[in-house]
């Protein structure tokens, strides 16, 4: 099967006060037709950079300074604005965690799916009328002809995250872009937006990027995941891989940091020691080291190329090229 999409040595820039910082370097993926990839990692770790680079929309201050973005086989980075806003809501689209930032304050919500659906398809304004209709009812909008006439703000959030989903499918994309698309939500209607996604994505084969710092979510959701960290991706792999044998440590921190039942009665599950470096100081070697409990003194000097260790199991780690990692994963079960 072909690509949808491929990320490949993606190195993004932003401009500012303090010069140039570097906020994404060297990432690479791919998404296949129909699945779900996650991108994870701590707030700041360069995963919203890498899905708003893939929309176009990194603003005026930031670039793409080297590597593609390549979609169905076109090259997004060399794209005009305007290809990429005829591809923007048709092929891709974007949704985000707070609806009320993207959605018209002004407009009631029906017209906003009809007008999605006259940009991009050329409809008229019958058949858009009823097909916004047809899709509030399809997310799961109650008395979905009285709803179309109301503003997002007589909506709750729950609502107002299921009328972007609509939104973003109403053009049937073949590739859907969710930034922490739950984040805003309380725990029963996440799990509510997510079974939503899932039923869509499998009745019209979409694939989702789905962007969260949130494992729960990966974990319901996704088939495969890249772990970013200070703008890297350390490692990637298929989510059972991913949760049961994380090689990079930085991952088997995260792991360790889920609440887990077992752990429920013995306190509160370990966190990463430490911070999240700097843009502005990016420590040398591997980006990990200050934190990374198995630091070496060649860690701090040498910086490690993400490195295929399986099937699409790529790490990002010098103790993978030995067989120390495996020893860590062992203690790690253990503890
Ligand atoms: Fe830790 Fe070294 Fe691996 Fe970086 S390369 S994660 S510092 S062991
Ligand atoms: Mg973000």
């Amino acid at each position: 099967m072909g690509e949808l999409l491929k990320v490949e040595r993606l190195q993004i820039a932003f401009r500012g006060d303090q010069g140039e910082t570097i906020s994404v370097e060297d990432v690479s993926f791919a998404i296949q037709p129909g699945e779900t990839m996650a991108i994870v990692g701590e707030s700041g770790c360069g995963k919203s950079v890498t899905s708003l680079a893939i929309m176009g929309l990194l603003g005026a201050s930031g670039s793409i300074k080297r590597g593609y973005i390549s979609f169905l086989d076109t090259n997004l980075t060399a794209a005009s604005e305007q290809q990429l806003r005829k591809m923007r809501g048709s092929q891709v689209s974007m949704i985000f965690q707070e609806p009320m930032t993207s959605l018209n304050p002004v407009m009631p919500i029906g017209r906003q799916i009809e007008e999605a659906l006259r940009l991009h398809l050329k409809s008229s304004r019958k058949e858009a009328r009823q097909s916004a209709i047809d899709m509030l009812r399809k997310v799961g909008i109650p008395r979905p002809e009285t709803i179309a006439k109301a503003y997002p703000h007589m909506l709750s959030g729950g609502m107002r995250q299921r009328v972007m989903i609509a939104i973003a499918l109403i053009c049937q994309p073949k590739l859907l872009i969710a930034d922490e698309p739950t984040t805003a939500l309380d725990v029963t209607i996440q799990a509510q937006i997510i079974e939503l996604m899932q039923t869509l994505q499998a009745e019209n084969g979409t694939a989702i990027l789905l962007v969260t710092h949130d494992l729960g979510v990966v974990a319901a959701m996704a088939d495969h995941v890249a772990v970013m960290y200070a703008g890297q991706i350390v490692e990637a792999a298929d989510v059972y891989t991913l949760f049961r044998s994380p090689r990079h440590p930085y991952t088997q921190g995260l792991m360790n940091s889920i609440p887990r039942l077992d752990a429920i009665s013995g306190g509160r599950a370990p966190a990463i020691p430490g911070q999240v470096p700097s843009l502005h100081e990016m420590p040398t070697g591997c980006r990990f080291h200050p934190r990374c409990p198995y630091a070496e003194a060649s860690c701090r000097e040498l910086q490690p190329e993400l490195m295929e260790t399986g099937d699409r199991h790529r790490v990002r780690c010098w103790l993978t090229e030995t067989s120390e990692a495996d020893q860590i994963a062992v203690h790690r079960d253990t503890r």
